[in-house]
């Protein structure tokens, strides 16, 4: 109940004596109470207004809602640096979302805006640094695994704003990790290709240490053939890695040199007719004259050809003959250089993986023919350095077109 003013109460009481005194002469006995009671109740209404005198505000919850509006423009000053940022963003204050950026509502959900940051990244690591006031944010970043989708690795960064907000930004760290485990892959998969023939030619140098074994001609010359071959298979293996390293070294410089793309066919062709045991009738090739100049890098370009005509060779169907075609696209911007075999084809769900390193259909097969199962890799590499594109066409039981399209010089 709040404190009556004196004033009011002398108001009052003077009223009630007024009535007393009316009252007095007054000889109806009725109206006389009819007077006493009506200034009583006027005194009694003077009395009940003092309660709703106004009061003076309480400071405390006003300067507290000033602060949440003050707190909340601040929050939502950052709203508009944060918005175009593809990367999560969200602002927190005593552990609490005060505001996020659309890419943190779209992956942490549109309830995260007031939540307890714990429960907006259900992570440990993060959760125990957020939820520290004192801690000091320096911006290291904390890895986090198992955010979003399986496989995917965030790296989480917080920053300490002023006025008592912190930043804690998100970006997915999960291309830079699949490259790295691609590469750590590519090496125990390299390893583990030179393992196999250096294993086989040590076993065979041990057997023929023997002078039991030794002494047979016959078995001296075969093993002397296995292990010529597998010696071959790590020199093929080895020369492919050197070139898949220089050609990754050199991605970045556009190849400058003008290539006559028949020129090319021509000189693939002769290696394949001179060292290879081909003869013309193996090859149909089609290059119309006066084709347009690319611009390349002649080695790297009769590499890729090679590589193509080796495999379109190796998994066509014996005696079937190998087609190298060359011809411009519709409005002269590129050449299209297709090689086409008449083999057993590839089944589509293999199309995608064919320029993996290591990567083989059959992987038996690949080997007992002498594939290093980076010939693909490589056509692939020397593609990208040129600007180009490559495109793989397969029929199951007809035969595969390997494609590649590369800028014409203007
Ligand atoms: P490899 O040394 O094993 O031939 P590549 O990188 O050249 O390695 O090719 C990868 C795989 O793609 C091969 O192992 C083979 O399974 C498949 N492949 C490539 N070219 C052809 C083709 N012309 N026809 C059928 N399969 C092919």
């Amino acid at each position: 109940m709040n404190s009556i003013s004196p004033l009011r109460l002398v108001i009052a009481i003077l009223l009630i004596v007024a009535g007393a005194v009316l009252a007095t002469q007054i000889s109806a006995l009725l109206l006389k109470v009819v007077i006493v009671t009506a200034f009583s109740v006027l005194a009694l209404v003077i009395i009940a207004l003092s309660d709703r005198e106004p009061q003076p505000p309480d400071l405390s919850v006003i300067e507290r809602e000033r602060q949440k509006i003050f707190d909340h423009g601040k929050a939502e000053a950052y709203q508009q640096i944060i918005d175009p940022i593809s990367d999560p963003i969200l602002i927190i204050r005593n552990a609490k979302v005060a505001t996020a950026n659309p890419a943190a509502k779209n992956f942490l959900g549109n309830h995260i805006i007031g939540e307890d940051v714990r429960i907006a990244i259900r992570h440990p690591a993060a959760a125990d640094r957020l939820a520290n006031p004192n801690a000091k944010h320096t911006g290291k970043p904390i890895l986090l695994v198992g955010v979003g989708s399986p496989g995917q690795r965030w790296e989480l960064r917080i920053h300490t704003l002023t006025d008592g907000l912190k930043l804690v930004q998100l970006s997915d760290q999960s291309s830079h990790y699949a490259a790295e485990r691609m590469r750590t892959d590519f090496v125990a998969n390299a390893s583990h290709e030179l393992r196999t023939p250096l294993a086989a030619v040590k076993g065979f140098i041990e057997t023929l240490e023997n002078p039991e074994a030794g002494k047979d001609d016959e078995t001296r010359a075969r093993f002397l053939k296995i292990m010529y071959q597998e010696a071959d298979r790590m020199q093929r293996l080895v020369e492919d890695l050197m070139s898949l390293s220089r050609i990754e070294a050199e991605k970045h410089q556009l190849p400058s040199e003008p290539v006559n793309i028949a020129n090319l066919i021509a000189d693939v062709k002769d290696v394949f007719l001179s060292g290879r045991n081909k003869e013309e009738g193996d090859f149909i090739i089609s290059a119309p004259k006066g084709l347009p100049v690319i611009q390349g890098d002649y080695a790297q370009l009769s590499q890729l050809l090679h590589n193509l005509v080796t495999n379109a060779f190796k998994y066509g169907r014996p005696g079937t003959p190998v087609t190298i075609a060359v011809e411009p696209n519709r409005d002269d911007s590129m050449l299209r250089l297709s090689v086409s075999d008449k083999g057993e084809g590839i089944a589509t769900e293999h199309l995608h993986r064919l320029t993996e390193r290591f990567y083989r259909v059959d992987k038996g097969r690949s080997k007992s023919i002498g594939g290093t199962g980076l010939g693909l890799a490589i056509v692939k590499h020397i593609t990208e350095r040129h600007g180009g594109r490559m495109e793989i066409t397969s029929k199951k039981g007809v035969g595969t077109t390997v494609s590649i399209f590369l800028p014409v010089i203007k």
